[in-house]
C-alpha cells in the first residue's frame, strides 16, 4: 500500500481532490483538518504495476485561483513476458515481442536452448517511445537469414527482482542444400530422430547401396566401352574432361580462354595449346598451365555451414558462410558461397567453365577462388569473403545520395574522397593489367563486378554475363543474350567484337562511375537513345567532382578507333602516380 499526503491551505478553504480517473490499482481518500490546513490523504492499496509511471495529480482551487502538483508513480515489479511471436518476414525478419518490469529488464536470448550472440546479421530492437507505459517492445530481427538460423528462439528477460522467459520458433527457410545436407547442419535435426527411424533407415541405406553399387558397375562398364571406342577415333570425351567444354567453339567465355597465354605464344590448336593434358579424377578438374598443375579445388560440403544471404547472382544465391580446413594455418574462414540453382546440363557446364577459368587467375585484384562444392545439391562455388560487397552498392552508400539510397535506416556513411576514389580505380587498373597479359578479355567490366573488401581493397569480383538485380544495366538482344551496352564501345555493340580494347573502354566507363558515386551510364536516356549516342560519338559528360587529369583518361579510353584508345598499362601507371599525388580539385559549382 502507499499513501500520498496533499496539504492544502488557503482563504477561503479550497477545494481539494486527487485525479484518479486512470488509475489501476484500488484506492480510497481520507480528509483531516488542521486549523486552516488540509491534508486529502489519497490511500492505494494492493498497488498495481499497470499504473507504473502514472502521474498523480492533486488539484485544489478557491475563489482565488487554482493550483496542482504532481508526484509520478514509481512502482518496480518483476519481469513480466507480454508476447512474444514466431518470426514474421517484415522488411527483415523478426521475432516481436513485449516485455514488461521495473527496474528496467536485461534482455538476453538462447538458441535452441544454448546461449545465442547477437550480431549485425540476427539484432534486436527496441521500439523507442511506443506509448504504452513501461511496456518495452522490440524485435529480434535476421538480416537474410537461411535455414541454418531455423530453430528456437528464447527470450530471457530478467531484473533484480525476477525474470521470465518465452520461446518462439524461427522457421526461415527449408534448407536449400537439399536433404543430402550432412546430419548436423540442421540444428537439431538428428536429435529429434527416434530408435525406429535410423533401424528402418538403415535398412533403406543397405538397399540403397546395393543398388547404388549395381549402377555403378554397369556404368564403369559402360564407360570403359565409350572410353576405348574415342580413343580409337583420336577424339576426347566429353566426360574425359571438360576439353572440350573449356575449349568448345561457339562459347563466348571460350573464346576468350582460347587465348589466356598459356605458353609463351597464343596456342594455334588445341593439340598444341598449353592446356596440353587433363587428369581424369573424380574430386578435381585439372589442366597443366604453364608447366603448373592447376586443378579445381573440391570442398566437401560438411565442412560448409552457411550464414546468411548475401546477394542473388546469376546463377543462384550467394551466401556468407564458414569454412572448415580450407588452409593449414586456419580453423574456419569466412567465405562467399555461390550456388548454381535448378541446374540443367548447360549451366553445370557453364558452372564448371567459369570454376576451371577462375583457378587459373590468381592476383591479388581477382577475387580469390577457392574451389568447388560439387557432393550434393546444389552445386557451389567458394569465394574469399568481400565484407562490403559489390563497388557500385559501396559507391552509392558512400556518395551524396547515400540517405536516400539507404535501405537499413543507418546514419549516412563519410563520402568518398578523392584519393579513395583513386585507390579504387588504380586497384582495378591493376587487376585488369593482369587479365590483359593473359589476354583475356572480361567484357563486362563494371563497378557492379568489382567487390570491395577490408581496408578499401577492391577486386575484380564476377566473369558471368548476365544478372538479375541490375537487369536494367543490360540490353536483351534476340531472347536470351544481355548486353551491358552502356558499358560497350561503338565496336562491341554494333559487331559484337570484344577484345583487350573494349575492355579499356569499359574500365573508362567505370572511372566515370566512381567519380558520379555509382550513377548508371547515361542515366538520362533510354537503352536505345543510348546505343544511338555511342553510336554517334557522343561522350559521357565530366562528373562534377572529377578533377581534369583523370576526365583526360576516360577520353582516352574512349576513343573510336580501338587502336588509338589508351593501353591499361599506361592507364595504371598514371592513376598510380596520382594516388601519390592527387590533383588539387575545386569543386566550383558545390
Ligand atoms: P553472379 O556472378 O552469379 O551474378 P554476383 O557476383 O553478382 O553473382 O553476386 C551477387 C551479389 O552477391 C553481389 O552483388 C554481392 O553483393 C554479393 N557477393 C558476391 N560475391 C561476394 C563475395 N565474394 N563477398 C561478398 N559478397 C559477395
Amino acid at each position: 500500500s502507499l499513501n500520498f499526503t496533499c496539504q492544502v491551505t488557503g482563504s477561503p478553504t479550497p477545494d481539494v481532490r486527487w485525479r484518479t480517473q486512470n488509475l489501476t490499482s484500488q484506492f480510497y481518500t481520507q480528509e483531516q483538518f488542521w486549523g486552516s490546513t488540509l491534508d486529502l490523504v489519497l490511500i492505494l492499496t494492493n498497488v498495481s504495476s499497470m499504473d507504473n509511471l502514472h502521474n498523480l495529480t492533486c488539484e485544489a482551487e478557491n475563489q482565488a485561483g487554482p493550483q496542482e502538483k504532481m508526484v509520478q508513480l514509481d512502482i518496480e515489479f518483476p519481469v513480466k513476458i507480454i508476447y512474444l511471436r514466431n518470426a514474421e518476414q517484415q522488411h527483415h525478419w523478426c521475432i516481436p515481442f513485449a516485455v514488461d518490469g521495473n527496474p528496467e529488464p536485461e534482455i538476453s536470448w538462447l538458441y535452441n536452448g544454448a546461449s545465442f550472440t547477437l550480431t549485425r546479421y540476427a539484432y534486436m530492437q527496441l521500439i523507442p517511445d511506443s506509448l504504452d507505459g513501461s511496456v518495452k517492445h522490440g524485435c529480434l530481427f535476421f538480416n537474410k537469414p537461411t535455414h541454418v538460423n531455423n530453430g528456437f528462439y528464447t527470450l530471457v528477460a530478467r531484473n533484480r527482482l525476477g525474470g521470465a522467459n518465452a520461446t518462439a520458433e524461427g522457421m526461415f527457410m527449408n534448407n536449400p542444400f537439399g536433404p543430402s545436407d550432412p546430419e548436423g547442419l540442421i540444428p537439431g535435426e538428428a536429435s529429434t530422430k527416434s530408435e525406429m527411424d535410423v533401424t528402418e533407415n538403415l535398412e533403406n541405406r543397405v538397399f540403397v547401396v546395393s543398388v547404388a553399387v549395381g549402377l555403378a558397375l554397369f556404368a564403369c562398364t559402360f564407360l570403359l566401352i565409350l572410353l576405348v571406342v574415342i580413343n580409337k577415333c583420336g577424339r576426347h570425351s566429353k566426360f574425359g574432361i571438360h576439353r572440350s567444354s573449356v575449349l568448345g567453339t561457339g562459347d563466348d567465355l571460350a573464346v576468350s580462354l582460347r587465348f589466356l597465354n598459356f605458353g609463351t605464344s597464343p596456342p594455334s590448336s588445341d593439340e598444341d595449346s598449353g592446356l596440353s593434358s587433363f587428369v581424369e579424377n573424380p574430386q578435381y578438374f585439372c589442366g597443366i598451365i604453364k608447366d603448373k598443375d592447376m586443378c579445381v579445388q573440391h570442398i566437401k560440403r560438411q565442412d560448409i555451414v552457411l550464414k546468411w544471404e548475401l546477394g542473388e547472382g546469376a546463377f543462384g544465391k550467394v551466401y556468407l558462410a564458414e569454412c572448415a580446413n580450407l588452409s593449414p594455418d586456419t580453423d574456419k574462414m569466412l567465405v562467399a558461397i555461390k550456388t548454381l540453382k535448378d541446374a540443367t546440363e548447360s549451366t553445370r557446364q557453364d558452372f564448371q567453365r567459369e570454376a576451371e577459368l577462375l583457378t587459373v587467375l590468381q592476383h591479388q585484384h581477382i577475387v580469390r577462388f577457392y574451389g568447388v562444392c560439387t557432393d550434393g545439391e546444389p552445386l557451389a562455388m567458394v569465394f574469399e569473403y568481400m565484407r562490403h560487397g559489390d563497388l557500385n552498392r559501396f559507391l552509392r552508400a558512400h556518395g551524396p545520395d547515400a540517405r536516400i539510397l539507404d535501405e537499413s535506416h543507418t546514419p549516412p556513411l563519410g563520402q568518398l574522397t578523392l584519393p579513395q576514389m583513386l585507390q579504387i580505380a588504380a586497384q582495378i587498373a591493376s587487376g585488369m593489367v593482369y587479365l590483359a597479359s593473359l589476354h583475356f578479355v572480361h567484357r563486362d567490366l563494371a563497378t557492379r563486378n568489382c567487390l570491395v573488401g577490408e581496408g578499401l581493397v577492391v577486386k575484380i569480383g564476377d566473369f558471368g554475363m548476365s544478372r538479375d538485380i541490375y537487369s536494367t544495366d543490360y540490353y536483351r538482344v534476340g531472347g536470351r543474350t544481355m548486353l551491358p551496352i552502356r558499358w560497350m564501345p561503338p565496336e562491341s555493340i554494333m559487331y559484337r567484337k570484344f577484345t583487350t580494347e573494349s575492355d579499356i573502354w569499359s574500365f573508362g566507363v567505370v572511372l566515370w562511375e566512381i567519380f558520379t558515386y555509382g550513377k548508371q551510364p547515361w542515366y538520362q536516356l533510354s537503352n536505345s537513345e543510348a546505343i544511338e549516342c555511342i553510336t554517334q560519338g557522343r561522350e559521357l559528360e565530366r562528373p562534377r567532382t572529377c578533377p581534369k587529369e583523370i576526365y583526360l583518361l576516360m577520353q582516352g579510353c574512349w576513343q573510336r578507333e580501338p587502336q588509338q584508345r589508351m593501353v591499361i598499362k599506361d592507364i595504371h601507371s598514371r592513376l598510380l602516380a596520382l594516388v601519390k599525388n592527387p590533383p588539387v580539385y575545386l569543386d566550383i559549382l558545390g
